[in-house]
């Protein structure tokens, strides 16, 4: 299989945050990718922006480090990272001041693509999106990529729309859910709504029920006040979660565009229930380790903050009536591992004498680690020894069936930032979708902060609390395993 690389047009592409970690770590080594590739236009400007007082050159040691840093040696041929070095400039610039302003404004260049990359805090975006306007850089038909903490809750996500929304056009905005940018996400869309096997099935009549599990192996380590203060469903439920939920339940938009794929994913949340509390585990890990529990790696000892989160979820439309949608993602969990399994309903009369054992059909869609998705379907025990059934799975694994095709796969980032300069806005988040996933999720952290519900306690290294298997045993399911 050849895969087509389009190259996009030429663009200026402003990194305000440019010497951050995530600039570093994922948006530059990204962007190299993709200039490897042959995708970004060699004409193509990346222009770091921070605070730090370097000049052109200095940032270009900067960003060759962190390609040393994030990239294997052989992924960064010592030619292609001189000419990609070649792309980047800088500007030392305050978001909160006056200098430096001019001085990008004059390096944009009048007929490209311009993109700004708001890789900076959230309390800077007022300020950064003013300037660009005073100084005369933003333009109607620029773009501007925001990260995520999208708000903490829904006035202040309402409250960041609205200082968007007061310089740019929804059009222009770019909500960044890294999980949107997976492979395998995309194929959950194309493979439901590109062939004509799955849709028939995909309804409460053919759906026992959902499980979407993103479970991490690290712990906050380092990260411990910041994460505190936001916690399993603000991190990751409200945002990942929730969009992978959607794209899991949505009806077919009538066509693979921006606007109605969005309005699809939108009602999947407005259907959303509110939660019971008995459907809700919340969990801290502990350690045997000295300073490794989660009580220990945060500033307050009597946190009730939750590293862990099981749920189940009604979504209440024609479609999903009675089929539940058990969510639940932690740290510290016994591997990194994050897949969306649709498990099917077993036949509706068994013919076969001899077999005990329970069948269904799951269709797996793995997101990591070896992206791909897997189908388990039930076949005959082969050998002798009567009709015995066994489940199989029918693999399909990126790696093996696009060969060395699937190593150019551009990652999430890669992939969203090259959208950003075609303007394609299919996999960022909508100003109101984000406030309808705020309105649900607030009432359900205001509950359990009002009624004090203090996390229960899970191991290091094990599926998470006791707790959240009961939330599946007392309805007769299991989640599935956690595999290393
Ligand atoms: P960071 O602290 O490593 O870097 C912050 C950057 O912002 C630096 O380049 C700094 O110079 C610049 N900066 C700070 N104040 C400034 C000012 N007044 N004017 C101009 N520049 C200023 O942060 P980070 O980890 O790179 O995160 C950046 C944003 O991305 C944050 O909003 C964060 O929540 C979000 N985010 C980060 C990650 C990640 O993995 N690091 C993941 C998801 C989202």
């Amino acid at each position: 299989m050849v895969s087509r690389v389009i190259p996009v047009d030429d663009f200026d592409l402003v990194i305000f945050g440019g010497t951050g970690d995530l600039a570093r770590r994922k948006i530059l080594p990204g962007l190299f990718r993709r200039f490897m590739a042959g995708q970004m236009p060699a004409s193509s400007r990346i222009i770091g922006a921070a605070r730090s007082e370097l000049d052109q050159d200095g940032y270009q040691k900067e960003v060759a480090k962190a390609l040393e840093e994030f990239l294997p040696k052989d992924a960064r041929p010592k030619d292609q990272v001189t000419a990609f070095l070649e792309t980047l400039d800088y500007v030392a610039i305050d978001a909160m001041g006056e200098g430096g302003w001019d001085t990008l404004s004059k390096k944009l260049r009048p007929d490209v693509i311009r993109a700004f990359y708001f890789s900076v805090a959230p309390s800077l975006f007022g300020a950064l999106a003013e300037r660009l306007h005073g100084h005369a850089c933003a333009g109607p038909s620029c773009r501007i990529v925001v990260e995520k903490p999208f708000g903490r809750d829904l006035a202040s996500a309402k409250e960041l729309n609205k200082t968007l929304r007061d310089h740019f056009d929804e059009r222009q905005i770019y909500r960044i859910d890294h999980y949107l940018g997976k492979e395998t996400v995309q194929n959950l869309m194309a493979v439901r709504f590109g062939n004509v096997l799955f849709e028939p099935l995909w309804n409460a009549q053919h759906v026992d029920h959902v499980q979407i599990t993103v479970s991490e192996s690290v712990g906050v380590d380092g990260r411990g006040a910041y994460y505190d203060k936001s916690g399993a469903m603000r991190d990751m439920v409200q945002n990942h979660l929730m969009q992978l939920l959607c794209l899991t339940a949505m009806e077919p938009p009538s066509r693979f565009d921006p606007d109605a794929v969005r309005d699809e994913k939108l009602k999947v949340i407005r259907a959303l229930d509110p939660v019971d509390p008995d459907d809700i585990v919340r969990g801290q890990y502990t350690s045997p380790e000295k300073g490794k529990g989660y009580l220990e790696q945060v500033e307050d000892p009597n946190s009730r903050t939750e590293s862990f989160i099981a749920m189940k979820i009604a979504v209440s439309n024609w479609r999903w009536a009675g089929v539940p949608f058990y969510l639940r993602t932690g740290k510290r969990l016994k591997a990194r591992n994050s897949e969306i399994a649709i498990v099917f309903k077993e036949v509706p009369h068994s013919i076969f004498d001899q077999d005990e054992a329970r069948h269904r059909n799951v269709l797996t869609i793995r997101l990591q680690p070896n992206e791909g998705m897997d189908l388990s379907v039930t076949i005959k025990e082969p050998g002798p020894g009567g009709m015995r059934l066994v489940d199989v799975p029918l693999d399909m694994s990126f790696a093996e069936a696009l060969g060395p095709d699937a190593e150019d796969v551009p990652d999430a980032y890669e992939r969203l930032i090259m959208d950003v300069i075609r303007g394609n806005q299919t996999l960022f988040m909508r100003g109101d979708e984000v406030e309808a996933a705020w309105a649900w999720t607030d009432p359900l952290i205001k509950g359990w902060t009002e009624r004090g519900d203090r996390p229960v306690t899970y191991e290091t290294g094990s599926t998470g609390p006791e707790e959240a298997a009961m939330l599946l045993h007392r309805e007769g399911r299991r989640w599935r395993e956690i595999k290393p």
